[in-house]
């Protein structure tokens, strides 16, 4: 972009998180200026396993804890609305996008099969009973694989190509008259009743300022970073399979990830490849010889893959919070930020959107029981990384031993 530009909103960030907002703002008739440091899904939502998972990162215990027992029942209504508007927006903007449905949760010990237990029951409780066990007996019906001892079966989760859904919301957004800005880094914010947004070659003027650079947001913004730790997850993506082989590993072709902290996660790919992704490295360091490293976690899982090429890898910051769910706020009455989905983000993005595009249009009850949750800050200078590996140090240690 350049010269000066007015605008009623200026979203920072051309992610999930920025790009449904720019859509529902649209949709409302909004005014909207977004602006992406590099393309269109530079960050996380252009490179993530396009797993869509319901639920929060945390526990809905840990929910209950935080607002309370009503605030939390209307949380769970809102998580089950962002995965519902996922296949309502597919069809209304008819996005190609190769979007699937069923998951597995796949254990790898007692305690892990117990939690999956716990979790049927929490969810059946917030009356969503479609969750079934599966036991080591009946697990080669989903997935072929005898790494696991067990999982549970989610008919309401599911996979998606991340990409290709989030082009297609930003051309829906465009469509509908919001105007997206490619290669325009917002590098210079001024607070005010105008916000001003400079960018290297021009300036955003705005009544509003909406945050959606999540864990590469950077400096420009630096409020809200201690709240937000970005980590690193990778994704590879092998050469395409003999079909006969697929669908012996995946039987039912759901997307499956693993109950561990450091988790895989995987699932094929409309072309016929297996697309497995692993992380989170607490660390935020990309592991040496990453294809190798990836093949080697891969074919723990299948070790039948042992020599399948790896074609395409990639790596990707996650913003993770303290207490695994999501961080929405205002800095000041006119600036709103989301992020930190902690992993689960395809879905909850989508809710960000919609309840900061709810706001600015002046009904913010939505995003006010989201902005209660209270967020602890990470520590900072250079004990933030080594405070992070070391509280999981623990937490990884017990997912290798099996226990
Ligand atoms: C490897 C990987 C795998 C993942 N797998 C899954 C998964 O399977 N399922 C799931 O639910 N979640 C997954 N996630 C998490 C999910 O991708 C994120 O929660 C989600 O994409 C966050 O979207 P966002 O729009 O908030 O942030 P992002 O997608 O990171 O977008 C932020 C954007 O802001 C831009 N930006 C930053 N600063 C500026 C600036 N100053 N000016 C302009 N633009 C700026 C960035 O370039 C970036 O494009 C994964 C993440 C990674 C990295």
């Amino acid at each position: 972009m350049s010269g000066t530009l007015r605008t009623k909103v200026c979203v920072v960030g051309g992610g999930l998180t920025g790009v449904s907002t720019a859509l529902h703002l649209a949709e409302r008739g909004i005014d909207c200026v977004l602006l992406e440091s590099e393309r269109i899904g530079h960050g996380a939502s252009g490179r993530n396993g396009g797993q869509i998972v319901q639920g929060y990162s945390a526990d809905m215990s840990k929910v209950e804890n935080t607002v309370g027992a009503e605030d939390a029942r209307v949380l769970w209504s809102m998580m089950r609305e962002a995965v519902d508007d996922i296949p309502e927006r597919v069809k209304r903007h008819k996005i190609d996008c190769d979007l699937r449905w069923g998951y597995l949760h796949a254990a790898y010990s007692k305690r892990q099969m117990d939690g999956l237990r716990g979790t049927v029951e929490t969810y059946t409780k917030y009356g969503y009973d479609g969750c079934e066990i599966v036991g080591k007996a009946d697990l080669g019906k989903v997935l072929g694989s005898d790494a696991y001892v067990g999982g549970m079966l989610d008919p309401d989760s599911g996979q998606i190509h991340p990409l290709a859904y989030l082009r297609g919301l930003a051309g829906a957004a465009e469509f509908l008259g919001a105007q997206i800005f490619e290669r325009s880094p917002a590098v210079e914010i001024t607070r005010g009743t105008t916000v001003s947004v400079r960018t290297v070659t021009g300036t955003v003027e705005a009544d509003w300022l909406v945050l959606a650079g999540n864990a590469y947001l950077g400096k420009v913004f630096p409020s809200i970073r201690p709240r937000l730790m970005p980590v690193a997850s990778f994704v590879a993506v092998t050469e395409p399979l003999d079909r006969d082989l697929l669908r012996a590993l995946f039987p039912q072709d759901v997307a499956v990830a693993d109950c561990n902290l450091a988790l895989d996660y995987f699932r094929t790919t409309s072309d016929g490849r297996l697309l497995f992704g692993a992380g989170a490295s607490y660390s935020a360091i990309t592991p040496p010889g990453l294809a190798n490293w990836m093949t080697r976690r891969m074919t723990k899982v299948f070790p039948e893959l042992e020599g399948v090429g790896i074609d395409h890898v990639w790596g990707g910051l996650i913003g993770i919070t303290a207490n695994r769910l999501p961080d929405f706020g205002r800095v000041a009455d006119n600036i709103l930020h989301a992020q930190g989905f902690s992993g689960q983000g395809m879905a909850l993005t989508g809710l960000a959107g919609k309840v900061m595009a709810e706001t600015i249009d002046g009904n913010d009850s939505r995003f006010k029981l989201i902005e209660q949750i209270r967020h602890l800050p990470f520590p900072g200078g250079p004990f933030r990384t080594p405070a992070l590996v070391a509280a999981m140090g623990f937490a990884k240690l017990r997912d290798a031993m099996g226990f």
